[in-house]
């Protein structure tokens, strides 16, 4: 599959490291197949239809987002008001570090307080995903938009409960299925159509935006955008400029290289790379690394 990165700008072939959602790799930054689905729809949100690296920057915008990973947060965290956040139930740890850590579930920010929120195949490991929901939907500001991705089909009516959740416990009415870095994060559910009932019933207008784009490396997959007090409106889609406009090749390619070998002593001698995509990568590095412990 060739063709050019819509998060870094990159143009060649892309890494077909599985079929599916996830496993079409930009060589260059990194950004998986779901990851440009997520940055494209965003970019119709915002009216943006060129690569994320170019987006102007919104530093007013105020983003929230789980679990983030890679450059593609890299990007974001430059350029929005950017929350990205890992899951914690530790209440203190979540009211000390508002921008680093929320539970979905609860969130300790104030109504109408995001512009954006993204959550990438997330909401199949929130135990009770109707209670976040409702959540997102008083954060987010009148107006104000959910970008959503999760393990979704089309042709199931009803979304597929791996655990009841009903009880104090959770118990497996499937064989546990666990996702994420450690592979060690519980997927409750698999979700059919209904998906768009259970946002409507958080207050959400919905439009489920179906992809299926090789020129940007997207395999056939399903995004989801939730409109607080409004009905979805998206740009529309269309080619990315033919420049040979890229993001900093030279950070991303290091730091992809640095993520599968671990050139750290290269990263030190080098007094002239840009300190802040330094900084976010090590960050980045970091919050990956935790992830894969717990
Ligand atoms: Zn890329």
């Amino acid at each position: 599959m060739t063709g050019r990165c819509n998060v870094c700008g990159a143009r060649g072939r892309f890494l077909r490291l599985e079929r599916g959602r996830e496993g079409t790799v930009c060589g260059n930054c990194g950004s998986t197949s779901r990851n440009r689905a997520v940055a494209l729809t965003l970019g119709r949100v915002l009216g943006e239809c060129i690569p994320v690296f170019a987006w102007r920057r919104r530093p007013t915008v105020r983003v929230l987002e789980s679990s983030p990973r890679g450059a593609l947060a890299m990007f974001f965290a430059e350029k929005f008001d950017y929350y990205g956040t890992e899951y914690d139930p530790g209440v203190i740890r979540v009211v000390m570090q508002p921008r680093a850590f929320a539970d979905f579930q609860q969130l300790h920010y104030a109504d109408s307080s995001f512009d954006l929120v993204i959550a990438s195949d997330v909401f199949e490991h929130i135990r009770r995903d109707s209670e976040a929901m409702r959540e997102l939907h008083r954060v987010l500001r009148s107006g104000g938009e959910l970008v959503l991705t999760v393990p979704y089909d089309h042709t199931r009516a009803q979304t597929i409960q791996r655990v009841d959740t009903t009880g104090p416990t959770d118990v497996h009415v499937l064989p546990p299925q666990y996702h994420g870095g450690g592979g060690h994060t519980l997927a409750y559910r698999e979700y059919g159509r209904d998906l768009v009932d259970l946002l409507a019933a958080a207050g959400f207008s919905v439009e489920r935006v179906e992809l299926d784009d090789p020129a940007l490396g997207i395999t056939p997959q399903s995004v989801f955008v939730a409109r607080k007090d409004a009905a979805v409106e998206l740009a529309a889609s269309g080619a990315l400029p033919r420049d040979r406009q890229t993001g900093p090749m030279l950070w991303y390619r290091l730091f992809v290289a640095y993520k599968s070998m671990s050139l750290a002593p290269l990263f030190l001698a080098s007094g002239r790379l840009r300190g802040k995509y330094l900084f976010a990568g090590w960050t980045q590095l970091f919050r990956d690394f935790m992830h894969a412990r717990q």
